[in-house]
């Protein structure tokens, strides 16, 4: 199988702030791309990669085609400078833990670049449902963002879970709360909201939006194709666990 690209592009690069947002994007919708801007801004990232997941860990519902939802981030993030779409776990067989992922882009980077893996409220706080969480905290620093419905006060209780496993090895916890301006945006939502013929335009990006109507994407049941119902959960670096 080729390299992607963004992984060529970065393979040997020293020193770099590399943040990385996982999730099914089953549609990228406007408060994944605020959040992964606020994190560029927030902790001074060279680029933010964007990473659509495989078959998550957790699988709940089935998701759309990876290459309709690849193709949804690229058309999201196009234009903006620091925003890239990597297809490491689109391409790869099997469930996409964000262990292994972080594991691969770590040993990509070296030892002077610094990992930053965002994630949403809800996300982060099923970390110890991941595999191998100690070890995801020992690889990056974890963004975890603010998201109406999900009180991250539970956070430093599930982190305190972890801390004896961490300090044995030497590591800190490295957990930023990001607070970002509350967008009650799901991807549920916005399926919900198609599959009932309501208007998505300004929720999505417009392109986005193109790209779905054109496609017929979302419009009621039996378009899926990729596994069972219900939300993939948070352990693929592309999404959760
Ligand atoms: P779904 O409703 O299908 O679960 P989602 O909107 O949660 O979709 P995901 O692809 O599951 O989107 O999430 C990718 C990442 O983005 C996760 O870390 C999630 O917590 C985060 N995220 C998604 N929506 C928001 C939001 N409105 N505010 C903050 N973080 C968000
Ligand atoms: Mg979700």
């Amino acid at each position: 199988m080729a390299e992607d690209a963004v992984i060529s592009r970065l393979r040997g690069q020293r020193g770099v702030r590399l943040g990385i947002m996982g999730g099914a994007f089953d549609p990228i919708h406007i408060a994944h791309l605020v959040t992964g801007q606020e994190a560029l801004h927030r902790y001074h990232l060279d680029e933010v990669v964007f990473l659509p997941s495989g078959i998550p860990p957790h699988k709940r519902r089935e998701l759309t085609p990876a290459e309709l939802r690849y193709l949804m981030v690229v058309l999201a993030t196009a234009s903006h400078p620091q925003f890239s779409v990597s297809r490491l776990e689109i391409d790869r067989p099997g469930i996409g833990y964000t262990v292994d992922t972080l594991e691969s882009l770590a040993s990509l980077l070296g030892p002077e670049s610094e990992i930053f893996f965002i994630t949403g409220a809800d996300a982060v706080l099923d970390i110890l449902t991941w595999k191998k969480p100690e070890r995801v905290l020992a690889l990056c620093t974890l963004i975890a963002a603010t998201r109406p419905g999900y009180d991250l006060g539970r956070l430093a209780s599930v982190l305190a879970e972890l801390e004896p496993e961490l300090s044995r090895q030497g590591q800190q916890v490295r957990v930023e709360v990001m607070e970002i301006p509350a967008l009650g945006i799901s991807s549920s939502l916005i399926r919900e909201r198609l599959a009932q013929g309501l208007p998505v335009q300004y929720l999505v990006p417009e392109a986005v939006a193109r790209f779905i109507e054109k496609n017929g994407l979302y419009r009621g049941a039996g378009q899926r194709a990729e596994g069972p119902r219900g939300d993939p959960g948070s352990d693929c670096a592309t999404a959760s666990g």
